[in-house]
């Protein structure tokens, strides 16, 4: 063999063995209608060390259960990551029939642009105290719902339950009448009223209502909880305990509780904290 054969021998046997053939698959990590952003606002799909020949193991964070689905051969939890959650090294717990143990990861910092809302009803910005044990209440009510879910997955994929302009997006920093307030858990599609909304996913009903500040509104449920939330409707065709599959009319869009005009707001919950619904859906 000349030199020069040997030495092409030789390379090719170094890039036989130097190529990545194991190498991670490039592009976002994604679980079904799930993209991954360790962000506040974000989900958060992460390994848990257990393989899916082993039996599905329970995750944990703050207290509440996180949703594990499998991905690959490992089992994977889906962590929803609320937006008051500060950047930094967090841990999940993983929990085996016999051992539990955290599995850190890291929430990148996300900027939120802000938003300044004015409303004529300052009744919606500073409520009286005449207001405030409904407002109490309903909170007690949505926070009760937040925490419901099924042991079985439901929802496999999201379709928009309208299609129209978004006209406010996940997370922003609000003011209303310059008074901060909570940042937007959802996103507003600026539909007309009447406009027929639709189940994005299979899923139960689990709640209906009539509330101060988010007007007449629905919460889905759609297993392992994961939930999705529509606000300021005008009409509801659907009650608690209802299953509805992908498509069916739910209600109609309209400009109920703290609203400047008609819109659809769309909120998408894990584990009890609101995500950008633009993780679960193509634009
Ligand atoms: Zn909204």
């Amino acid at each position: 063999m000349s030199a020069a054969r040997q030495m092409l021998f030789v390379f090719v046997c170094w890039l036989a063995l130097a190529w990545p053939i194991n190498s991670a698959p490039l592009g976002v990590k994604q679980w079904g209608p799930f993209t991954h952003r360790s962000t506040p606002g974000g989900i958060a799909i992460l390994p848990t060390g257990v393989t899916t020949s082993q039996a599905k193991p329970q995750v944990r964070w703050f207290d509440k259960s996180v949703a594990v689905v499998s991905l690959g051969a490992e089992w994977h939890a889906l962590v929803g990551i609320g937006l008051s959650v500060e950047p930094g090294i967090n841990a999940i717990d993983v929990i085996t029939h016999n051992r539990q143990y955290p599995v850190s990861f890291s929430v990148r910092p996300y900027e939120y642009q802000e938003q300044r809302i004015t409303l004529s009803n300052d009744r919606k910005v500073n409520p009286p105290a005449m207001d405030m044990a409904r407002i109490n209440a309903e909170a007690q009510q949505l926070k009760r719902v937040k925490q419901l879910r099924s042991e079985d997955l439901i929802a496999t994929n999201f379709i928009w339950p309208v299609k129209g302009r978004i006209s406010s997006t996940f997370g922003l920093r609000r003011f209303f009448n310059d008074q901060p307030r909570n940042p937007h858990g959802g996103i507003d599609i600026a539909v007309p009223t009447g406009t027929p909304i639709v189940a994005p996913a299979h899923g139960t009903v689990v709640d209906t209502g009539d509330y101060f500040f988010n007007g007449k509104s629905i919460f889905i449920e759609h297993g392992l909880g994961i939930q999705t939330f529509y606000a300021h409707l005008n009409s509801i065709t659907v009650a608690p305990g209802d299953v509805v599959q992908q498509g069916d009319p739910i209600g109609t869009v309209g400009a109920t509780g703290r609203v400047t005009g008609a819109h659809l707001h769309w909120s998408v919950g894990l584990n009890g904290s609101w995500v950008d619904p633009m993780l679960v859906v193509t634009p």
